[in-house]
């Protein structure tokens, strides 16, 4: 057997990074918690507003899922457009999706303008439909999008698929422009570049142990922040540990169920192998509730494929990747697999991302899986809200609720993600 690195593939170019505040900051204006995309997004924003700012971060900075993920900026909201109009009404729905639309484009921006080297492909993402049911269904949801919100697709059925991809897997797919590709930890350590170039601290290997508000004192001394370094005073906290939260934010971690997801990368396939299983080498996913994601490597000689965890042993849940990855491209039977890696993504009980304000402290938080989008620009959007900047998020004043006895593990989660399986199946052909 190869050795298998667990290390994410991306940190062969980007790895975590280590950075020391010289002389520990008493106070501040704003604390920011987790240094990832949410953090560096807030951390920016305040900065350039003139703010002193501290990230903290208990392990390095790319530790957590911002350096792990897919890279696939989807932008996804899991809920699709008409269980969102039943739920908040149509005009909401809308707001919602549009939202997301301008949260994609103001990543793109932001990286074009920011000039950091990401590896951006402006590829599109397909979503490949393993039955014609769920072809018809997605062909609906994009003309509605189309009409609604301009956002453009096409449509590909069992005939021009292999200008896409060479699977048999699908009987067709929806291909989004707007979505593009990224890498994921080029993308952090190029935001990490320009918080620092605008004098963001940074503090890692230092674990905040505690946040407490102190009504009476002035408002620039608002909070106290424990940490395994020493305290700070600030006059705002933005926690951005979403997945990642620990015990020393009860509130949050009573409102977000971790959920690993864990991604494969192949040894180096060729260019030529690459491009012939993948001709469209877009983002692509699956239409199914634990379908997998996958693309090909920056450079174009890999693939890259990511699914949630099924099982608690390492070696059947690779296995089960690996499985996933010979089902869409048979002609990988053979390809060895160079990383396995994993880790967590946030879900609210609603499915659905948030920006909440709880005893005085900003969420953004509870992605859903589709963060590279999302945790940004919610983070951005707390900064915003600190700012006292009145455009806010639709995500803003949505409830964010637990459940009865729930206090940030899991045990239900087994029975869900069978339950999701079993859905699954019946819209898996039987080919
Ligand atoms: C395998 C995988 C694949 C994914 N694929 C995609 C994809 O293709 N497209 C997409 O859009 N999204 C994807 N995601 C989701 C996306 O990566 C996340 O939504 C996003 O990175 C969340 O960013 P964040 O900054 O909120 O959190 P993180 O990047 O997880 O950062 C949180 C940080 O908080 C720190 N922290 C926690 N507690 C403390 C404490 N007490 N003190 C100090 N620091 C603390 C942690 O150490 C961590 O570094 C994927 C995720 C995974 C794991």
């Amino acid at each position: 057997m190869p050795n298998i690195s667990s290390d994410p593939y991306w940190w062969n170019a980007a790895p975590p990074q280590d950075f020391q505040i010289e002389s520990w900051p008493n106070q501040v204006d704003v604390v920011i918690i987790g240094g990832g995309y949410t953090g560096f997004g807030a951390a920016i924003t305040l900065a350039r507003a003139g703010l002193d700012v501290v990230i903290i971060e208990r392990d390095q900075i790319g530790s957590g899922a911002s350096t792990r993920n897919g890279g696939i900026t989807s932008g996804n909201i899991r809920l699709s457009f008409d269980k969102l109009s039943k739920r908040f009404g149509k005009e909401k729905a809308i707001a919602f999706y549009r939202e997301a639309k301008t949260a994609r484009a103001d990543l793109f921006n932001f990286i074009n303008t920011e000039e950091i080297d990401c590896d951006l492909q402006s590829c599109g993402r397909l979503v490949g439909a393993l039955r014609p049911e769920s072809l018809e269904g997605m062909k609906r949801e994009a003309d509605k999008l189309d009409k609604l919100l301009d956002i453009e697709s096409t449509i590909y059925d069992q005939a021009n698929l292999p200008n896409c991809i060479d699977t048999p897997r699908y009987c067709g797919g929806v291909l989004r422009d707007d979505i593009s590709g990224i890498h994921p930890a080029k993308l952090l350590a190029g935001m990490c570049k320009v918080a620092r170039a605008e004098l963001v601290k940074i503090s890692t290997q230092t674990k905040v142990l505690s946040v407490s508000q102190n009504k009476q004192a002035s408002t620039d001394q608002n909070f106290c922040v424990e940490t395994t370094r020493g305290t700070i005073r600030a006059g705002h906290v933005i926690s951005a540990t979403n997945a990642y939260t620990d015990s020393s934010q009860p509130w949050l971690r009573r409102r977000l169920v971790p959920v690993i997801s864990e991604m494969i990368a192949t040894e180096e396939l060729g260019e030529n192998m690459v491009r012939s299983l993948m001709p469209g080498m877009n983002m692509y996913s699956e239409a199914l509730q634990l379908g997998h994601y996958y693309r090909p490597s920056p450079d174009g000689k890999r693939v890259l494929l990511g699914g949630r965890r099924m099982s608690a042993d390492p070696v059947k849940a690779r296995n089960r990747l690996v499985k996933g990855l010979t089902s869409i491209f048979p002609q990988l039977s053979d390809a060895s697999i160079s990383n396995h890696w994993f880790g967590f993504v946030a879900f609210p009980f609603d499915q659905l991302p948030k920006l909440a304000v709880h005893d005085g402290v900003f969420y953004p938080s509870g992605f859903c899986g589709s963060g590279t989008v999302w945790a940004r620009w919610l983070g951005q959007k707390a900064a915003l809200m600190v700012l006292n900047d009145l455009n806010g998020s639709e995500f803003q004043n949505i409830p964010f609720r637990t459940m009865p006895f729930y206090s940030g593990d899991p045990w239900f989660l087994p029975l869900a993600m069978n339950f999701y399986a079993f859905q699954d199946k019946f819209k898996t052909t039987t080919k």
